[in-house]
């Protein structure tokens, strides 16, 4: 971190400790790709308050221009409309790389582009200009996992040639580039495997299952388990996750982390919850599982706990009811823009 001559007081970093009197972090250039989806613009929320110049680069593959509208008047905010595929000439601090068609609906050689040849392209980006790189991967890069709960060491269990491979192949092809720019060009990287996160902001319909099930019930439509509803699933809170990254990112430790709440529910748990918080006599239709669907998931997060001093502070219980206010308002209110 740079620093620059601050008149009054001191600054203390959640990492790396005090600060001498009279300095105080420089604002930083961070680069956001993905930046109008969800998790992206909570985060750009975030960078902005503490006073960086940011820069989004998104596609709106999946995004929204609306989950950034009340930054675009700000001068320190910068939206430029470009797909990672292509190469991309910027000059930054920071790199927060999401950009990544996230929802099951799949398109699969997107999918690979997006991961593999816009992972490389962010990589070479922060290669020219010596940025430090910050890999959103996932906890898909487990498969069905063999080993319950996930810690960082576990490898995983993913079928190369199935319906999902392109996303989980797709993010451990981009860990892999992360960390051969790491070892081969000293390029200072982070890599967080972030677990099922939920909150304002989500796609309505992108079919992930939170999102699925809170439209649902506010559209006083049954909420879809697939299978027998026995699979498992460990909920975050978008703020938390928010918080973990950015931890990680001013840390000094390359990870991979886990970053997710051990909070575990199956499916059908799920429903209850969505039930209590939104109708209780909503409804519940099966529906066939699709296929390499994991049994279970639940993060191992000592390693976070002991090196970034992070863990998840809101549960499910008290995090839906913001997500399902916003989502109140997206179906039926008056099409405000969310900013919460
Ligand atoms: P999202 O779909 O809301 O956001 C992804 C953003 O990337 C969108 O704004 C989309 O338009 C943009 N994008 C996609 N392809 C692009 C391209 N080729 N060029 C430029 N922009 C492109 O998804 P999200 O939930 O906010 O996910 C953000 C990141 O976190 C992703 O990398 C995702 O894989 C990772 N992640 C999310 C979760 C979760 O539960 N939300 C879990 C694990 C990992
Ligand atoms: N790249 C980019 N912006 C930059 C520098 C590189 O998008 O500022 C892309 C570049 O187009 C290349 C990729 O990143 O496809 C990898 O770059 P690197 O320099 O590591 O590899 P090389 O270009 O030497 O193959
Ligand atoms: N799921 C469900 N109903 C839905 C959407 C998903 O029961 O309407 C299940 C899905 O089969 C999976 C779990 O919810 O077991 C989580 O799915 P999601 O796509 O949200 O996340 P991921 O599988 O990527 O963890």
């Amino acid at each position: 971190i740079a620093y620059e001559v601050h008149a009054k007081g001191s600054y203390n970093i959640n990492i790396g400790g005090k600060i001498p009197l009279g300095l105080k972090p420089k604002s930083q250039r961070v680069l956001v790709t993905g930046g109008a989806g969800f998790v992206g613009s909570h985060l750009v929320d975030r960078l902005m308050a503490r006073g960086d110049s940011v820069i989004v680069v998104d596609n709106f593959f999946t995004g929204r221009k609306e989950n950034l509208f009340h930054h675009l008047r700000n001068p320190k905010f910068e939206l430029i409309r470009h797909d990672v595929v292509e190469p991309l000439l910027v000059e930054v601090d920071q790199i927060y790389h999401l950009a990544c068609p996230a929802s099951p609906i799949l398109n699969e050689i997107r999918d690979h582009k997006t991961n593999v040849v816009g992972t490389l392209n962010m990589l070479g980006l922060a290669k020219r200009i010596n940025a430090r790189f910050l890999l959103t991967s996932t906890s898909e890069v487990y498969g069905d996992p063999l080993e319950h709960p996930q810690v960082e060491t576990y490898w995983g269990n993913v079928n190369p040639i199935g319906v999902r491979s392109c996303y989980d192949e797709g993010k451990r092809v981009a860990e892999t580039l992360t960390m051969d720019y790491h070892r081969g060009l000293n390029i200072e990287v982070r890599i967080a495997r972030i677990f099922n996160t939920y909150g304002p902001r989500m796609c309505l319909d992108d079919g992930r299952v939170v999102s699925n099930f809170v439209a649902q019930a506010l559209r006083k439509e049954p909420m879809t388990v697939y299978g027998d509803g026995r699979q498992t699933r460990s909920f975050q809170y978008v703020s938390d996750l928010v918080e973990g990254l950015m931890r990680l990112m001013e840390g000094e430790y390359v990870g991979p982390f886990n970053l997710g709440n051990p909070g575990e529910f199956t499916m059908l748990e799920l429903a209850r919850v969505v039930q209590d918080t939104i109708d209780p006599n909503a409804k519940i239709e099966f529906r066939p599982n699709t296929e390499d669907d994991p049994h279970k998931r639940k993060p191992d997060i000592s390693k976070a706990k002991e090196l970034l001093g992070w863990k998840p502070s809101v549960s499910l219980r008290e995090g839906l009811p913001l997500m399902v206010s916003d989502f109140r308002q997206r179906l039926f209110g008056d099409q405000k823009d969310s900013t919460t």
